[in-house]
């Protein structure tokens, strides 16, 4: 009976210590699990500027972008992010998993090959997995696996090199002037997804900037709206010619909805905000630094890339979820993170900074931290 598969599944997931449920954190509790970097998503500011624009937006695009869907705000929002992105052009789309599982198929087909960073995003992975591409899956940040794997793939059509900026369950920075040699050399394209490095490094331009990487027709920068720019949504930039072949191709963006006005318009204003707010990113950046010198005086091991996520690596899932209940019940929202979002035998706490944050609590979340540990 499939009603016994579902409650059987079920088991099998909670005896390996690997069920998950939402939480709605209660008041008061400190969230050091938000991917809002920069504070924006209680920002008053954009709150009273919405207000001010809500008389002349529509609730909803009302159809695909294709359709009668696009608006004035989002081709706004688009010239915003291709500017921020130094690139030609800019697409936007619904979310940063349809930006993935759309642009990654419709890029490459049979007879391409893509290279993938082991430690992509689950969104990557669905979007070649999708694609009839050859999948070459390279050791995390390894220059020298990545050369011997292009050495190989010569015959291919053509080639591409998909990886994280900033890498979401470790907090490290691809090493992108090397991986752009690389390209280079091989002649593959370039495919970041900054869904974390944009609005936080690289004086909020993101991990290309952070590398003094410079941009060319040959790399294409992925990013979400969603995290430090505290809207939802997601873009794509690159040069014309692929923004005007996206837009024919891309069957994410051909069929589904364009983001509402409402959402582009608290988008736009943010990506606004931010480059006239550098104490936002520098802030938490401090934060994050200032956490990890606390850490360190207290004994406790993290890991440390100089980005906003931190890693406490327990292994065990049990370790993990153990930590992040006693957390919780003293007021800290620390998420475990857990097989198979990461690999197996490395389960961590993955604590982030944003804006919002202050010493004090990092303080207390340490000191009760070091106690529990
Ligand atoms: C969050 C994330 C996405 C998905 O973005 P959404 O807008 O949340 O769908 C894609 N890639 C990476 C690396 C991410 O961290």
């Amino acid at each position: 009976m499939f009603r016994e598969f579902l409650e059987k599944e079920l088991e099998s997931i909670e005896k390996k210590h690997l069920l998950r449920e939402r939480v709605i954190l209660p008041k008061g509790v400190v969230d050091f699990s938000s991917n809002d970097y920069l504070g924006l998503k209680d920002c008053k500011e954009t709150k009273k500027a919405l207000r001010e624009a809500l008389d002349n937006l529509s609730l909803s695009s009302g159809a695909s972008a294709l359709m009668s869907g696009y608006t004035e705000v989002q081709a706004q929002l688009e010239e915003e992010l291709a500017r921020l992105k130094d690139s030609e052009s800019c697409l936007v789309v619904g979310s940063g998993y349809l930006a993935n599982v759309g642009l990654i198929p419709a890029l490459a087909g049979e007879g391409d090959t893509i290279l993938s960073d082991q430690l992509n995003h689950a969104s990557i992975i669905d979007g070649i997995r999708l694609s009839k591409a050859k999948k070459v899956i390279y050791r995390h940040n390894d220059l020298n696996h990545l050369e011997d794997l292009l050495k190989r793939e010569t015959d291919a059509r053509h080639r591409f090199i998909i990886t994280d900026g900033v890498f979401s369950m470790e907090g490290d920075i691809a090493p992108l002037k090397g991986i752009k040699y690389l390209a280079d050399r091989y002649n593959a394209v370039l495919v970041v997804d900054d869904a974390h490095g944009t609005g936080v490094i690289g004086e909020g331009r993101g991990s290309l900037f952070h590398h003094s990487v410079a941009v060319d027709e040959n790399i294409i920068q992925m990013g979400t709206l969603s995290k430090a720019l505290g809207s939802y949504g997601a873009f794509i930039c690159g040069s014309k010619l692929l923004i005007k072949y996206l837009i024919n191709k891309m069957r994410t963006q051909i069929f589904s909805t364009a983001l509402s006005p409402v959402q582009n318009f608290i988008s736009l204003y943010n990506t606004r905000l931010i480059q006239k707010q550098p104490f936002r990113r520098e802030r938490v950046l401090d934060l994050a630094e200032y956490t990890v010198k606390k850490a360190k005086e207290l004994g406790i091991p993290l890991n440390y890339h100089g980005t906003p996520i931190i890693t406490l690596i327990t292994g065990t899932e049990e370790k993990a979820l153990y930590l992040k209940d006693r957390l919780l019940e003293r007021g800290f929202f620390v998420q475990a993170i857990r097989p198979p979002t990461v690999p197996k035998n490395t389960s961590r706490l993955r604590i982030t900074l944003n804006y919002s944050i202050n010493r004090q609590q990092i303080d207390s979340m340490l000191t009760a931290l070091k106690e529990i540990y």
